[in-house]
């Protein structure tokens, strides 16, 4: 790989890596993983590891199945797995003189801005301190609403995040297979032809399939991080592919186009509502790279406050064409919709904004 040496690396772990058929976590591969990890710390580069397997390794010590359980079940199942997972982790990482540091998170913790930089100062904390930063979903607390959504999904949120040169995925597969079953090495950018190689094992619509893994890469290229999908079992492979071993299928970095702030509006956020515009106002939004005004609105849907994360919809339109930070809250912009600017104050009583949606915080989501 490296034409550039790379520094800060964040690998996702997928449950089927950790567990066995009876959902025990294989504590050899634990091992192994940490074992790689510290050899390349002790060359001075820096690890995040995403795991999954909290849930897994709970129904496995309880010896229980997952099928038929209540929410609240599968909350208390995360929290002891989490706990027996970290366990295992901290141990093998403390034989090689590394601490570690458990983050967990929910999709609140993205979609709030001052959240989402707080994680920035812990991780980059936590990397100074030479610990591993270990971060799972938060599932003794995440419902659906407030769920990451995947952690395929929650790792490229990371490597974002954190600056990483490198995403790894390790997953149960040896890369993204094509129609003949051969790994395809180079992927240069996730488009709909690739997303359509998605056949067969591991590429199941659920959490942890293939059709997620594409997600993330997308969001992490696109994000100007190189990243890899690989077999988690095949040994040394961690350290192979940061030592550029062509291994699993490597997906090239695209050159960033959006920064941070807006990267994290397109991606990081979740969506709280939305604001219907006018055809003029869909073509001052996507073709003159405008403002979204009060005047251009037709609707609102949902609740939602000032400084929450929208998604723009075109009147009769299928599909979101832009996301973007809202001035107003929903039920300001229900009073001001089809008004001029200078109408804001008349209406409301007062006027913080001319613009719903400022264009510094509005992304364009290419259909
Ligand atoms: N957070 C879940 C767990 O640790 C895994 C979710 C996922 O792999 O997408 O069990």
């Amino acid at each position: 790989m490296s034409e550039k040496k790379k520094k800060r690396i964040t690998i996702k772990v997928g449950t089927r890596v950790l567990t066995d058929k009876s959902n025990r976590i294989d504590q050899r591969i634990i091992k192994s993983l940490a074992d790689q990890v510290s050899d390349l710390m002790d060359d001075g580069i820096e690890v995040i590891i995403v795991t999954s397997g909290a849930i897994g390794a709970g129904l496995g010590l309880l010896t229980l199945q997952k099928k038929g359980r209540s929410l609240s079940e599968m909350q208390a199942i995360a929290s002891i797995g989490q706990n027996h997972l970290m366990d295992i982790y901290n141990r093998y990482f403390n034989k090689r003189g590394y601490n570690t540091g458990q983050i967990l998170l929910t999709q609140e913790d993205f979609s709030n801005r001052r959240r989402f930089l707080n994680i920035r100062y812990t991780l980059n904390t936590l990397l100074k301190y030479r610990a591993v930063p270990i971060i799972n979903e938060n599932d003794s607390v995440s419902t659906e609403e407030i769920k990451c959504g995947d952690n395929d999904r929650l790792s490229s949120l990371v490597a974002d995040l954190a600056d990483s040169d490198m995403l790894i995925i390790l997953t149960d597969v040896e890369g993204l297979l094509d129609s003949e079953g051969r790994v395809i090495p180079v992927v240069e950018s996730v488009t709909g032809s690739i997303k359509s190689f998605c056949r067969g094992k591991g590429c199941e619509e659920s959490t942890g399939g293939m059709t997620t893994k594409l997600e993330a890469v997308k969001n992490a290229t696109q994000a100007g991080v190189q990243s890899v999908i690989a077999s988690g079992r095949k040994n040394n492979i961690i350290v192979d592919i940061v030592r550029g071993k062509k291994t699993g299928t490597s997906f090239r970095a695209q050159k960033k186009t959006l920064k941070a702030r807006k990267r994290w509006i397109a991606f990081g956020s979740k969506t709280k509502g939305s604001i219907v515009v006018d055809t003029g106002a869909e073509t001052a939004l996507v073709v003159k790279k405008k403002s979204l005004l009060p005047s251009g609105v037709v609707g609102v849907k949902g609740k939602f406050t000032d400084g929450d994360v929208v998604d723009i919809l075109g009147e009769g339109k299928k599909g979101i064409i832009a996301k973007g930070l809202s001035n107003y809250s929903s039920e300001e912009i229900e009073a001001i919709k089809g008004k001029k600017s200078s109408e804001i104050e008349s209406e409301l009583g007062y006027k913080d904004y001319d613009e719903v949606v400022h264009r510094d915080n509005l992304v364009i989501i290419e259909g």
